[in-house]
């Protein structure tokens, strides 16, 4: 079963979102139900996926990240899952890529990662410059995008996400050197919007940071569900 938080032995721990410390949600679920569960961190069984059947399957090192409600990793050298002995690791969205005035995160840091390149972070600013409602679906936000492509303000924080964006992934693949690199989560329906920017500013900087390859997860939002039964 994939869930939020860093997993381990059974237990949720440092679910920043739901502002839970820790959680023995494999007991309580077990309990509920009456069968055998197992649960792993939602963004290690989409990477799990991608890694079997998916946008990493040719590569024995890879990473793989989710930017979704706020950012999760998966971190695979030789062809295995990273599986650290204290908690699940690959924790890439409190990765602190803003000292100065960095914006304050439920972990209790500033300038996490995910606080500047979540999707969600990415649709609220997007809301709040083109005035949207509160209750929007995420198709018709893309729509608006692609209606206000001249809106400076839109472009300016879009360059501005690309740019966060790319230091975080450079700091990433400086660290674990990588093969590829494969981003999932709701950004893979921003592909115009976002993942081609992206290439742009990767091209641009590339005697800078040798980027590998950075590719879009293949698996859309069922591979957490093929990667739990991994
Ligand atoms: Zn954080």
């Amino acid at each position: 079963m994939p869930v939020l938080g860093e997993v381990k032995e059974g237990k949720a721990n440092n679910i920043y979102n739901l502002g839970l410390k820790e959680l023995p949600l494999e007991q309580i679920v077990q309990d509920f139900y009456q069968v055998e569960v197992s649960i792993r961190n939602d963004a290690k069984c989409a990477g799990l996926a991608e890694k079997k059947y998916g946008s990493l399957q040719f590569y024995e090192d890879a990473v793989f990240i989710c930017l979704g409600t706020g950012i999760g990793g998966a971190t695979f050298l030789q062809g295995q899952l990273v599986k650290p002995y204290r908690n699940a690791g690959s924790e890439y969205g409190h990765m602190v890529i803003q000292k100065e005035n960095g914006i304050p995160c439920k972990c209790g840091r500033k300038g996490c990662f995910e606080k500047y390149c979540s999707m969600q972070v990415f649709k609220e600013q997007v809301k709040r410059i083109l005035n949207l409602p509160e209750n929007i679906e995420a198709k018709e936000i893309i729509e608006k995008i692609k209606e206000n492509r001249k809106n400076e303000k839109l472009e300016q924080y879009i360059e501005s996400y690309i740019q966060d964006l790319y230091i975080g992934l450079a700091n990433i693949v400086k660290i674990v050197e990588p093969q590829a690199v494969a981003l999932g989560g709701s950004f893979v329906y921003y592909k115009d919007i976002l993942y081609t920017k992206l290439l742009e500013k990767i091209e641009q900087q590339k005697y800078l940071v040798e980027m590998p390859k950075v590719v879009l997860a293949s698996l859309g939002n069922d591979a957490g569900m093929i990667g739990a039964i991994l």
